[in-house]
């Protein structure tokens, strides 16, 4: 059987081996999941709701291994962990249980009864970043409509998915309805996406591969939803309180050492700002501590992989290469971190907005400012990557910044620090996805609608 080798981001050590689900293995879960699924759709909703909430004070009490799970393969402070990661990931279960119990499942249109129903088998592709919220986020709703769910964590961060699993079984969900396949995206990735018994991938990663997940899944005309990546803005209007929206900008580009993706990774400051800004954006960055996972003191750990790691020193080269400024940082080690993959928090300023490190996603923590000039111009820059995720606007005017905030083309905007939604919709314009998780948004992806139409001489309500 294959493996999967999993190697330690702050040693660069490999530290476990995880068996590799292969094409075969995804095969027989689908006929599996189909089997346990007809039995799951139709446990009441209310039951699947407590399975959740049952799981998440299963996972609280594992705590511990939780972390171990998530830090050895991610190498984010273990301190970190728990605010970071978990908390987040618990959340998310008890609040889809709540939404869950709030779902009108069956209603009267006319002479029809309107019913949401279990779209099916569900193929839950995660990435390596949050890597227990990002399940969460698909299976928590899937197994709220009544979905059984083959949930394929990234071959980075498989270890975690397992302990999901566990407290979902001793919560009480029936055996077979979720089962986790740790495997290659090439191999077990593939086989999921374009596998013609599932009927909604759910899949969270790269625009790159999302593409090819969304063709995959077009051969037999299944529903794809994907979470994709974002190159989110942080609008500062010419009254915001600059160091309070500078101080929010760089904790979202600090916080899991850059790899989130609704992290606002460019700053756009009006020019008679600039220096205000590129001042407190470069003492908070240079403050921000990047250190192993022993370390308390830390605030960053390393990135993911060298790969990763390769990735965002070669933008930093870039970026200078093409003119932009470093108010800190550059590109090779942290000082004293010469082992790990390590990379230095780095602010460019006078960046042009149509620049490789304006415009892709770099996923680690560097942070681009961009001059404008007029409100107009704002808008503008924010909306001109082909991404569209997430977003802030600051203002002294909260009306003007909420006026800017409905022009944006992006799935999610803070006004003046205002703090993420677990139930508000979430989910990107343009080439950052389709579909929306969280809330009751979430769980309706998971659903088809049937309507059944009665005759006209009954009286249906
Ligand atoms: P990735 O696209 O490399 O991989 C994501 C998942 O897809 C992994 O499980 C991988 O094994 C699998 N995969 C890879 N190739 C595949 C293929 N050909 N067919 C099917 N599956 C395949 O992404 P990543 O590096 O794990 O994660 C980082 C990316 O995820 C970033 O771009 C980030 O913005 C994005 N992301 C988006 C959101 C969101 O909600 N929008 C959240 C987190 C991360």
């Amino acid at each position: 059987m294959e493996s999967l080798t999993l190697v330690d981001p702050c040693t660069e050590q490999p530290f476990a081996e995880v068996p590799a689900a292969t094409a075969a293995d995804v095969d027989a879960a689908v006929a599996a999941a189909a089997e346990a699924g007809a039995t799951w759709s139709r446990v009441p909703v209310a039951e699947r709701a407590q399975v959740l909430r049952r799981a998440a004070d299963e996972l609280a009490r594992r705590e511990r291994e939780l972390v171990e799970a998530v830090t050895m393969p991610l190498g984010l402070p273990r301190h970190l962990v728990p605010a970071v990661q978990l908390a987040s990931a618990l959340g998310t279960l008890r609040s889809t249980a709540d939404a869950a119990e709030r779902m009108t499942v069956e209603e009267v249109v006319g002479n029809s009864y309107v019913r949401r129903e279990p779209a099916g088998v569900v193929a839950a592709i995660a990435p390596w970043n949050y890597p227990l919220m990002q399940s969460v986020n698909k299976v928590a709703p899937a197994l709220a409509a009544g979905c059984p769910v083959l949930l394929k964590p990234s071959e980075l961060t498989p270890l975690d998915a397992f302990l999901l699993a566990e407290a979902l079984a001793a919560a009480g969900l029936p055996e077979g309805v979720l089962r986790v396949l740790p495997g290659t995206g090439p191999e077990a990735g593939r086989a999921l996406a374009g596998h013609p018994g599932v009927d909604v991938v759910s899949f969270t990663g790269s625009t790159e591969v999302g593409r090819q997940v969304a063709a995959l899944a077009a051969a037999s005309v299944s529903r794809a939803l994907l979470e994709l990546g974002g190159k989110s803005a942080s609008i500062l209007l010419d009254d915001a309180d600059v160091p309070a929206a500078v101080a929010h900008c760089a904790r979202t580009v600090i916080v899991n050492s850059g790899q989130t993706c609704t992290a606002l990774t460019r700053l756009l400051v009006p020019r008679s700002r600039l220096s205000e800004a590129e001042e407190c954006a470069a003492a908070a960055l240079s403050a921000a501590r990047p250190g192993h996972r022993d370390d308390q003191a830390a605030d960053l750990g390393p990135v993911i992989s060298a790969r990763q790691r390769d990735r965002v020193n070669g933008h930093i080269v870039a970026g200078a290469a093409a003119g932009a400024v470093a108010v800190t940082g550059g590109p090779g080690a942290p000082q004293g971190l010469d082992r790990g993959f390590y990379v230095r928090p780095t602010v460019f300023t006078r960046v042009d907005p149509q620049m490789a490190i304006a415009q892709q996603e770099i996923f680690g923590p560097v942070l681009v400012i961009i001059p404008y000039d007029g409100d107009d111009d704002a808008v503008r820059i924010a909306d001109g990557t082909p991404y569209g995720l997430s977003g802030a606007v600051w203002s002294g005017d909260v009306e003007r910044a909420l006026e800017v905030a409905r022009r944006l083309r992006t799935g999610q905007v803070s006004v003046n620090g205002g703090p993420f939604n677990p139930v508000a919709p979430f989910g990107g314009y343009k080439q950052s996805g389709i579909g929306r998780e969280k809330g009751l948004y979430g769980i309706e992806e998971f659903t088809e609608l049937k309507a059944i139409q009665m005759p006209l001489s009954e009286e249906i309500s």
